[in-house]
């Protein structure tokens, strides 16, 4: 069986899988794979551990015609940038990493919800630029975080943990979205309708799966119906915001302001965005820790092992 992993792995994840498989290939670069790339994954590879950005669309598989891989072992668990319906079409199975990434992912809200409304961003930009001149009491004032109302779209896993970390951690009352019933654990309010929650609350936190569904989830009427002073939080996928809505609406001082982890056309960000100082950006970090990285790159090796002994796919999506 012939595996191709298409990113360099932590160190812990590349000694296993080395160990592991007799017949591995470990791509050597961080760019995203070509169509040439994806079209020799799939014609000589058995197994793939592809990720964000590798866009297996139907395109890819109808080109690919009948493929040797069986499985695109994917490492993450948003996989919108594989047409799963067009690589069942063609008896590829896929899988996913979710769990590993809840809680780091979780974090990275909390970390944009506090520097947003915090102005932190601002604020060190501000002093490493040495126009910092001393405390006073009325120097860059933000919007004070606990005891707020948390908005949540996308009622899933990092959506509850963000949900928890706002409530338990925060004193926040939480609404939220859902399209199917939610059994939770904690108090919260469900919304009507995401033009209702956007209404209702001081952060809305974006935590939906891309693609298609819920491409520009967030546009200008769900911007426009948000509070003056609220903060727009987006760790899902850049698709769900419509970039130019949200950007018009910094600019106008509609919203409080954003904190963006993922981008419309990443890596690609916008200068306009860039140039606005009530807009926090990080370049995807979710779930970046040397910890987290690894979780993920077992699971997927899991769904690969389970693969090759002929056991059933622990995270078949
Ligand atoms: P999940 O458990 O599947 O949760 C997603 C939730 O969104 C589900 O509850 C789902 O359905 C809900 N949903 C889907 N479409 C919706 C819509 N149109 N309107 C309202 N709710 C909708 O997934 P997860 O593990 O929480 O991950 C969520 C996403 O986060 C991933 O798909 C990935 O793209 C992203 N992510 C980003 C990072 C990062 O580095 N920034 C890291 C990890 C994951 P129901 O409402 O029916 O329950």
């Amino acid at each position: 069986m012939k595996i191709w992993i298409a990113r360099p792995m932590t160190a812990a994840v590349t000694a296993r899988a080395r160990e592991a498989f007799a017949d591995l290939e470990i791509r050597g670069t961080n760019a995203v794979m070509s169509e040439a790339e994806m079209l020799r994954a799939l014609a000589e590879f058995d197994i793939v551990v592809p990720t964000l950005g590798d866009k297996f669309s139907a395109e890819i598989f109808a080109k690919a015609g009948t493929p040797r891989c069986k499985l695109l072992a994917n490492f993450g668990v948003g996989y919108n940038h594989i047409d799963v319906a067009a690589a069942r079409a063609a008896g590829v199975e896929v899988t996913n990493t979710p769990g590993a990434v809840t809680d780091a992912t979780a974090d990275i809200a909390m970390t944009l919800i506090l520097m947003s409304a915090r102005r932190a961003s601002e604020g060190e930009r501000m002093l490493r630029k040495g126009d910092w001149e001393g405390w006073h009491p009325t120097q860059m004032l933000g919007l004070h975080a606990t005891g707020k109302r948390v908005g949540i779209a996308g009622m899933g896993r990092i959506g509850q943990a963000i949900a928890r970390r706002c409530h338990y951690g925060f004193g926040m009352d939480v609404s939220y979205v859902a399209r199917s019933p939610k059994d939770l654990d904690f108090p919260a309010d469900r919304a009507e309708s995401l033009i209702d929650l956007a209404g209702q609350v001081d952060f809305l936190v974006v935590a939906v799966p891309g693609g298609a569904e819920t491409t520009h989830l967030i546009n200008a009427e769900v911007l426009g119906a948000m509070q003056s002073h609220a903060h727009l939080i987006n760790i899902a996928r850049g698709e769900v915001v419509e970039e130019a809505a949200l950007i018009e609406a910094l600019q106008n001082r509609r919203i409080g302001g954003a904190g963006l982890d993922v981008y419309e056309f990443e890596p690609k960000v916008p200068q306009a965005l860039i140039d606005l100082d009530n807009a926090t950006l990080l370049p995807h970090l979710g779930t970046a820790t040397e910890e987290v990285r690894s979780d993920m790159g077992h699971m997927a090796l899991d769904n690969v092992a389970a693969y090759l002994a002929g056991a059933a796919l622990p995270n078949r999506v």
